[in-house]
């Protein structure tokens, strides 16, 4: 996606330890107006799979999945990564190490919201190792439901997370590719 291509180079950061910050429009500060150009583009990608519903985790997943699951017309529902009191009945979990924390995280979805008869596309806003989409498709492979793809906004080329699962022969449809970033530049991958 050229934009957000242009987006990142214009207000993106390279921190150490190889993160992106992108916090003006994506992780801290919601560009409503963007969000929802990123929301019509994961719409186009899936615009004949007949999805029922998009799969994120919280928290920054929420945003872009709730703009793609507007032009869908589907709901969305999200992993939470704490157990938290209201959370009573029977879950799929998942073990998922988190690359900004560092730490493992037992990512839950009660079992009430996903069935086998689901479509899913899972949405996230960085795609990196691939730890956070493991722990995903996991979880939908425990449903029974049907995984029809993942769309990350960011994908970091360089971790391979991406590449990995695609050469499991899941579908991975990154919004932006990049092939290399440091404090000098960014470099995007040529779709
Ligand atoms: P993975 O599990 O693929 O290694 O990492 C993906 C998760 O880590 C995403 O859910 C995202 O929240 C976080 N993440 C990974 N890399 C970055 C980054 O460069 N910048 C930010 N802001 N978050 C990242």
């Amino acid at each position: 996606m050229k934009l957000l291509e242009e987006k990142i180079l214009k207000e993106g950061t390279v921190l150490d330890g190889n993160i992106l910050k992108v916090a003006s429009f994506l992780n801290q500060k919601l560009d409503v107006d963007f969000i929802g150009k990123m929301g019509s583009e994961i719409a186009d990608i899936y615009r004949n799979d007949n999805v029922t519903k998009i799969l994120t985790i919280e928290t920054s997943g929420i945003a872009i999945a709730f703009a793609a699951a507007q032009k869908i017309g589907c709901p969305v529902v999200f992993a939470k990564k704490h157990r938290t009191t209201n959370i009573n009945g029977d879950v799929y979990s998942a073990s998922a190490f988190s690359f900004t924390h560092q730490l493992n995280y037992n990512i839950i979805v009660p079992t009430e919201f996903l069935d086998k008869n689901d479509r899913i596309v899972i949405v996230d806003d960085f795609l990196a190792n691939g730890n956070a989409l493991d722990g995903l498709i996991e979880i939908v492979n425990k449903s029974g439901a049907t995984l029809v793809g993942c769309t990350c906004a960011i994908e970091k080329g360089f971790q391979h997370g991406g590449d990995k699962l695609r050469d499991k022969g899941i579908r991975i449809e990154s919004l932006a590719i990049i092939e290399k970033m440091s404090p000098e530049g960014i470099t995007f991958r040529c779709n």
